[in-house]
């Protein structure tokens, strides 16, 4: 028994036995459910005792589904996430085979699931290819719905390729295609809505959470009207609706190097002074750069679909890899989320105990803390940090650990449900 969270206002009401939907995935997503949903159970009993309770209702997808139903995402699958409107996912196989979309795509989409939110941070004693992991805290907010993901692509050879390429030369008067006769074309939507809706919420969060900047991640020295306008449409946003909280870098021109470059330190120490996030932008390449030689200096950072898809590996990779990396696809005006574990199926170690379960047991503490169940997340933070000092690890993170104890998945939860007791 549970009752179902509500959306009033843009703000949740959330029950104190919200119905949770879940999927439990293919391939290491049935090794990785249950032991994180025990982790979560724990640290909410921890916090609440008999008050708080998740009331967690599995749904049907991907093989199970399809075994069941003869589709890989039922259409009721979709109206349980639209009702309960918080749910949380292992992650799904993409069949093989023609006509079918990724399911995942095809979760976002059905929800306008417009942000896909990936927070970034070190726990001590997980191995790290750089130096200062401990620097690391980030928070990536990336458009989920636009750019080149929206699919719009003509293979050269083919009728519509000729025909757009024909377009674009003889009514566009475009002379730049360096061999038409073998181009293929993709198409960049992006949008001033989408763009905006992305960083208004990405600035909000710095906001409430007291984070000191926003950077705007983009390639619009070469994009102009696309990357370009997101930067600008981001400052004019950010100027317009945000004017007591944000100190944008454009505003403050003046605050520069004597090479005519923003001076970061002294943009971040006037922005201290007035207790103002700062909002910034950074070209893409250079952000790939920064981002491993100053961590530091990056704190939420709001960029476009394919962007967001490599800035997203990156920076995981310098703090324990996919393994360890939740992640949320969020609309944040509808209150739809479906938090998920970022990595796949991992078929190469299914069913044999090798699976860390943390993406999916730190996609939970996102969950939790949208909910507004602080001190639960909290409880996991902490124990699943003792587990790590304690070198006790599933055998992705024991292979890169000296002195380390190897743990199955199952035996890693019981390890971080230990410590919170
Ligand atoms: P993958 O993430 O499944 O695996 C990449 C590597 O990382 C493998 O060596 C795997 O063993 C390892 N790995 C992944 N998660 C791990 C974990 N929790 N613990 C330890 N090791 C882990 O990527 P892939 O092999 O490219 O994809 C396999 C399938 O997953 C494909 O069908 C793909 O479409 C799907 N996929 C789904 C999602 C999702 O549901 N969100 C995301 C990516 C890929």
């Amino acid at each position: 028994m549970g009752s179902k969270i509500i959306i009033n206002n843009g703000k949740l009401q959330v029950p104190d036995n919200p119905i949770i939907p879940f999927i439990k995935g293919d391939g290491i997503g049935k090794d990785i459910t249950v032991p994180s949903q025990r982790v979560l159970n724990a640290a909410i009993e921890k916090a609440y005792g008999d008050s708080k309770k998740l009331a967690w209702k599995e749904v049907l997808a991907g093989e199970k589904a399809y075994k069941k139903t003869g589709n890989y995402l039922p259409e009721d699958t979709l109206a349980e996430f639209k009702k309960y409107l918080v749910g949380i996912k292992g992650p799904l196989q993409t069949p093989v085979g023609g006509g079918i979309r990724s399911l995942n795509v095809a979760l976002r989409q059905t929800l306008d699931l417009y942000v896909c939110l990936r927070p970034v941070r070190w726990f001590k004693g997980v191995p790290s290819p750089i130096r200062y992991p401990s620097l690391v805290d980030m928070h990536i907010f990336r458009e989920n719905t636009e750019d080149i993901y929206a699919g719009i692509e003509f293979m050269t050879g083919d009728e519509k390729a000729q025909k757009f390429r024909d377009f674009l030369i003889n009514e566009m008067g475009s002379t730049q295609i360096r061999f038409p006769e073998t181009t293929s074309f993709g198409i960049k939507p992006i949008s001033k809505e989408g763009s905006e809706r992305l960083i208004r919420d990405a600035i909000q969060y710095a906001i409430d959470r007291n984070l000191p900047s926003v950077t705007l991640v983009h390639k619009g020295n070469i994009m102009k009207f696309t990357e370009g306008a997101f930067k600008n449409w981001g400052y004019d946003l950010a100027e317009n609706e945000f004017e007591a909280d944000v100190f944008t870098w454009r505003q403050y021109e003046n605050i520069q190097t004597e090479k005519g470059q923003i001076d970061a330190q002294k943009a971040l120490e006037e922005a201290k002074k007035t207790g103002k996030v700062i909002i910034k932008d950074v070209i893409t390449d250079a952000f790939l750069q920064d981002s491993l030689l100053h961590p530091y200096d990056h704190s939420v950072i709001a960029t476009m679909n394919l962007n967001g898809d490599y800035v997203s590996d990156q920076l995981a990779a310098m703090v324990g890899g996919i393994g360890i990396s939740p992640g949320a696809n969020i609309n944040y005006q509808s209150g739809y989320a479906i938090f998920e574990a970022t990595h796949g199926t991992a078929p190469n170690i299914a069913g044999t105990g090798k699976a860390n379960p943390s993406s999916l047991i730190l996609s939970g503490v996102m969950m939790l803390e949208y909910l507004g169940w602080n001190e639960a997340a909290e409880h996991v933070l902490d124990a699943m940090e003792h587990a790590f000092s304690k070198r006790r690890v599933t055998s992705d993170l024991y292979a890169m650990m000296e002195g380390a104890t190897l743990l199955t998945t199952t035996e890693f939860a019981d390890e971080i449900i230990s410590n919170i007791h």
